[in-house]
């Protein structure tokens, strides 16, 4: 196979990685208990999104939890409705940096994620992650720096726009089965393990499932089952607890 062609397909494996990553524990695991992974299994993972993304849990969670408290309106960090479907679907990294380095956001809405020793002396570093991650591609092509770059920049690229695809086209494009702005694509679903079932996450946040119905598919909740089946995840609960608010769009018409 041809070097740029590998560096390509590595570059796409590592981007859904990070996105299995983000929504079972950033996502599903810490921001909504949905799961709750034991202690070695979430340690590996705080290491695999450290060296993958960068990002730091609390924060992400933190971002992430107030999303779901202004919903589509001001204070969402990164609605279209609010800041334009073009800003969060190719600028969401701004709109997401400029809302996790609020102090405020992270001491009201990650209060139970404090930072412990190892955050201190390694995860809080994203830069250092992203150099390790960098330096792990570095022997993986054995030192051909052109391909690492390859790999890298697709990496890079498919993760934020796939990731901004979940609040840009999630709350803009797509089957509303609940009321309000979110929405369901199954092809996004796909593609950014299972995030793409987004109305039905907002219609039953602390549910691990995303899929309601046997044409819906959530790939995400593959890996959950996997990591139950290993005895490395507790589900929250299986039965489908649907929010008080969410109310079916065909009961609202
Ligand atoms: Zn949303
Ligand atoms: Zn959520």
């Amino acid at each position: 196979m041809p070097g740029p062609l590998l560096a390509v397909i590595v570059g796409l494996a590592t981007c859904q990685l990070g996105l299995y990553l983000t929504t079972v524990v950033l996502h599903r695991a810490l921001s909504h208990r949905s799961l709750t992974l034991t202690r070695r299994p979430l340690f590996a993972a705080r290491v695999l999104i450290w060296v993958s993304t960068g990002i730091k849990p609390r924060e992400w969670v933190a971002v992430h939890r107030k999303h779901h408290a202004f919903t589509d309106v001001d204070g969402d960090p990164h609605s279209p409705a609010v800041s334009g479907f073009f800003t969060v679907q190719f600028a969401n990294v701004v709109l997401y940096k400029k809302s996790a380095n609020d102090p405020d956001t992270v001491g009201r809405y990650a209060k139970d994620l404090p930072p412990d020793g190892w955050d201190r002396a390694l995860f809080d570093r994203g830069w250092l992650g992203l150099g390790i991650g960098t330096g792990i591609l570095f022997l993986v092509f054995w030192g051909n720096w052109h391909l690492v770059v390859i790999a890298a920049a697709v990496h890079v690229g498919t993760y934020l726009l796939a990731s901004s695809a979940i609040n840009a086209i999630g709350h803009r494009f797509g089957k509303r089965p609940f009321t309000g702005q979110a929405t369901n694509n199954q092809w996004l679903a796909w593609l950014v393990a299972g995030e793409g079932l987004h109305s039905n996450h907002h219609a039953a946040p602390t549910s691990a499932r995303l899929s309601f119905s046997s044409r819906e598919i959530d790939p995400g909740w593959w890996v959950v089952l996997a990591l139950r089946r290993l005895g490395w995840a507790r589900v929250r609960h299986d039965e489908l607890h649907l929010r008080p608010q969410a109310v079916p769009a065909a009961a609202a018409r």
